[in-house]
């Protein structure tokens, strides 16, 4: 007799064509830089299943992010497809300044001058040692001799010798090649530097100018951080006049007094990324696996989006192929229940955009198809904040009634995206198709595992909205005739917070979800 374990594999062996295509129910972010800002490229990104595109602050100016931003809008246009775009804020992280082309390479045991000033970098020659600018002004007096000075990610190393007017000699104690705005970290020391910078306050009145949709914070420390942000998110939009401006806030947790005030960092944002990189020279790499298990099970908890995000497929910025260690990380984060995974030089600066973000999306649909077949996995998970919640509750009776009748997706009426949220927190492993007719509502849905957005014009009736799914999910394949499709909506249909029905299509029936009438049903 074969025990279940085999028959699984069996199943995920036999399909692997089939299994390959299609939409993840993950979804994936992927930063937009020189390699991947072409409209061309972008097509291809979403095509491969980009759900949101990244735009980072600390690289490039604000004109070339416009420029990308517009590219993406068009590219998104022509796609019909609602992606999302995320704006990345510095927040107090230290930055090389500007590095002449192609970069500097420095050699361990070499001595380097350090600036308090973003100057340009000079390579070192004629006896004198090289120099690099940073962005801390505070540079000489908050670091002293002996600590270390970590450059992008922690792969080029210093020690401090001494301290001088304004700069810092260093001795190199890990050797490379030293580019442009590089990120430095320096665990041992405590800096004087505000969360969000004036750079930053600048980056944030392009982000509401420009609607963007999410905005991410770099280096949050406590919730005062995502507070101070979110009210002057919100003295812009009503400065410019935008009523009920929505730009939900991502918390990059990658210092430890971040972890020390997890729970209510979690709390005062609207979704968390586990941004490793810096995280793993902050504190010991080996605690990054521990500390992302433990990050998606709090945002989990509190019901909140979450972002794994740095080197996931690092290879793949020369090589075709990713690593076997690299796939297994991808699928890790999936095991743990990320909402979405994130590619970062990998497609801002690397040598196959596409290819990572289509291997990226080929490993999610395997580890959930493989996750699709454990109950256990997929049973909901009990949230007592919201267990007083209608939409919360409703989302819980829709997931019961989906796994009972073996429902092939999914539907909810999700006007703002809360119930499209609820719902994504029961871990389906079915689509979730979420209309709107709001497109930034739309767009922001993309962040949530499962959650296929559609924007359409509001219809008429519930009757006309079953009519419509049932349309929609057999054009888009996602259902057959005879499949059932759960339907969750509320009436008046274009109101938020009007959740409150549920119903069950049979796929091809015209009278069947809302649209059945009193005396209508049939015995099945
Ligand atoms: P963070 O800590 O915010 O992740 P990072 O420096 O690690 O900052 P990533 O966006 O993760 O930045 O990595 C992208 C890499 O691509 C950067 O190291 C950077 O050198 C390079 N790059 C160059 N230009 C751009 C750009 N316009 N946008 C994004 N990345 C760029
Ligand atoms: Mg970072
Ligand atoms: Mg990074």
């Amino acid at each position: 007799m074969k025990s279940p374990m085999s028959s699984t594999l069996e199943r995920i062996l036999a399909v692997p064509g089939r299994l390959a295509q299609g939409d993840a129910l993950t979804r994936i972010v992927a930063t937009v830089g020189p390699a991947s800002r072409s409209r061309e490229m972008i097509e291809r990104l979403i095509e491969a299943g980009v759900s949101v595109f990244r735009l980072n602050f600390s690289h490039g100016d604000l004109a070339g992010h416009a420029a990308t931003l517009r590219t993406i809008r068009e590219a998104a246009g022509g796609s019909g497809s609602p992606v999302a775009v995320l704006g990345d804020l510095c927040g107090p992280k230290i930055r090389i300044g500007r590095v002449p082309d192609p970069g500097i390479v420095v050699e361990p045991g070499e001595r380097i001058i350090m600036h308090d000033r973003p100057i340009e970098a000079r390579p070192a020659g004629d006896g004198r040692a090289a120099e690099f600018g940073t962005t801390l002004p505070s540079l000489s007096r908050d670091v002293v001799p002996g600590a270390r000075l970590l450059v992008n990610d922690g792969q080029i190393r210093m020690l401090v010798l001494e301290a001088g007017e304004g700069t810092l000699v260093c001795t190199v104690t890990t050797g490379g090649r030293v580019t442009s705005g590089k990120g430095l970290n320096m665990p041992e020391s405590l800096l004087s530097v505000r969360t969000i910078t004036d750079d930053d306050w600048r980056c944030v009145d392009f982000a509401v100018a420009h609607g963007l949709d999410f905005l991410a914070l770099s280096f949050v420390r406590h919730e005062e951080d995502i507070e101070a942000l979110r009210s002057g998110i919100r003295q812009r939009a009503s400065a410019l006049g935008l009523e009920d401006f929505r730009l939900p806030i991502v918390a990059k947790i990658e210092v430890p007094s971040a972890l020390r005030r997890i729970e209510a960092i979690v709390q005062a944002s609207d979704a968390i990324m586990v941004a490793r990189g810096d995280l793993g020279v902050e504190l010991d790499v080996a605690l990054v696996p521990v500390i992302q298990k433990r990050l998606l099970a709090i945002a989990q908890d509190y019901g909140k989006p979450a972002i794994v995000a740095t080197q996931m497929l690092e290879s793949m910025i020369e090589s075709s192929m990713p690593t076997r260690a690299e796939v297994s990380d991808v699928a890790t984060a999936i095991f743990d229940k990320a909402d979405a995974v994130m590619l970062s030089a990998e497609t801002a600066t690397g040598r196959h955009p596409a290819l990572a973000v289509e291997q990226m999306r080929r490993v999610a649909r395997y580890t959930e198809a493989y996750l699709g077949t454990l109950p256990a996995e997929s049973e909901a998970p009990a949230r007592p904040r919201e267990l007083r919640d209608r939409t919360a509750a409703l989302a819980h009776g829709a997931w019961l009634a989906a796994r009972d009748l073996g429902a092939a997706c999914i539907a909810v009426w999700s006007q703002a995206g809360g119930g499209a949220r609820l719902l994504s927190q029961n871990n389906f492993s079915i689509p979730i198709i979420a209309l709107t007719s709001d497109p930034r509502a739309a767009r922001q849905m993309q962040l949530l595992r499962g959650v296929a957005p559609l924007c359409v014009d509001v219809p008429e009736d519930l009757a006309a909205l079953s009519r419509l799914v049932d349309r929609y999910v057999q054009e888009t394949h996602r259902a057959r005739a005879g499949d059932r499709v759960i339907l969750l909506a509320g009436e008046p249909l274009g109101m938020a917070r009007a959740t409150n029905r549920l119903a069950v299509i049979e796929v091809g029936d015209p009278l069947s979800g809302f649209a059945m009438r009193p005396g209508a049903a049939r015995p099945r």
